[in-house]
């Protein structure tokens, strides 16, 4: 008897033109590959996060964007610790077969994710709050333990994020951000990994942490507020889907995607690999990361 094939889920847009990419790009296929396990694995935690009822005072909204700080506090994340603790160990599993985390770094990191005491919670919070200046308290003290890897903050940041979006979804409903003017995320205050030019010309900036969009200045630099234009350096691809805007005064960059005349809108999953050589490009420029 001959079971009827189970029916195909439609693949998610991004895992798709992931593919397509690799395909394309073969020399982008160990990126892609591990951008695919990561997407995967986050959509699938993120399915399990229920969207968190937020209690905010609109008052307290308000001068919380005023003096420039962010709006998701660490208790506003819905963070179920079995589920952390398992996108934490996944996550660095993830990394190291994929050669971005190396062996030892990998050991020290896992060890700490089993949870005795408590220690990751604690971890992970001083790290939250330390980095997202929300709470205006914990500023100036260390984001990572004595002795942990720098890696350890890569691990967090993509463990956290499945979780830190629904908190996000749930402020963007309330917030008005037509105020926020700054470089850094008016919901997490990270900074932007990449940015989108929309159809009316405007730059977005795309949160490396939340994947929360702000718009921004176009030629100001998100990292030192430099507004002066003969000291952007903007440079586009070929095919004039991405461009790069780098600054000449601290020497960072800021990668985008030009949707004036594109066929689809921006995926940061996707986009941050595809334009991995145009990282190299602005390096070789000698410009940072
Ligand atoms: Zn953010
Ligand atoms: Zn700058």
């Amino acid at each position: 008897m001959d079971r009827p094939p189970r029916p195909t889920r439609a693949e998610p847009r991004e895992i798709v033109e992931l593919k397509q990419l690799r395909g394309e790009q073969p020399e982008l296929a160990s990126a892609v590959d591990m951008q695919l396990a990561l997407v995967d694995m986050q959509r699938r935690v993120q399915s399990r996060v229920p969207l968190p009822w937020i209690q905010v005072d609109p008052e307290w909204l308000q001068a919380q964007m005023a003096a420039g700080r962010p709006l998701v506090r660490f208790r506003d994340i819905p963070i179920e610790w079995t589920d952390f603790r398992l996108t934490f160990r996944q996550t660095a599993d993830i990394l190291h077969r994929h050669e971005a985390l190396d062996r030892a770094d990998y050991d020290t990191i896992v060890v700490s994710g089993r949870d005795e005491r408590h220690a990751l919670e604690q971890v992970v919070a001083t790290w939250y709050e330390t980095t997202s200046g929300s709470d205006a308290g914990r500023a100036g003290a260390d984001r990572l333990p004595p002795g942990a890897p720098a890696a350890l903050d890569q691990v967090l940041l993509l463990a956290l994020r499945p979780f830190l979006t629904r908190s996000v979804e749930a402020m963007g409903e309330r917030a008005d951000l037509s105020g926020w003017t700054l470089g850094h995320c008016p919901f997490c205050g990270w900074e932007p990994d990449f940015a989108v030019i929309t159809p009316s010309a405007e730059r977005r900036l795309i949160c490396g942490r939340c994947v929360a969009q702000w718009t921004f200045a176009t030629l100001t630099c998100p990292f030192c507020a430099n507004d002066d234009r003969a000291l952007i350096t903007s440079f586009a691809t070929r095919d004039g889907r991405y461009r790069v805007y780098a600054c000449d005064v601290c020497r960072r960059y800021l990668k985008a995607y030009d949707a004036r005349h594109a066929a689809r809108p921006v995926m940061v999953a996707v986009d941050t690999i595809a334009t991995l050589p145009l990282d190299a490009a602005a390096i070789q420029r000698g410009y940072l990361g």
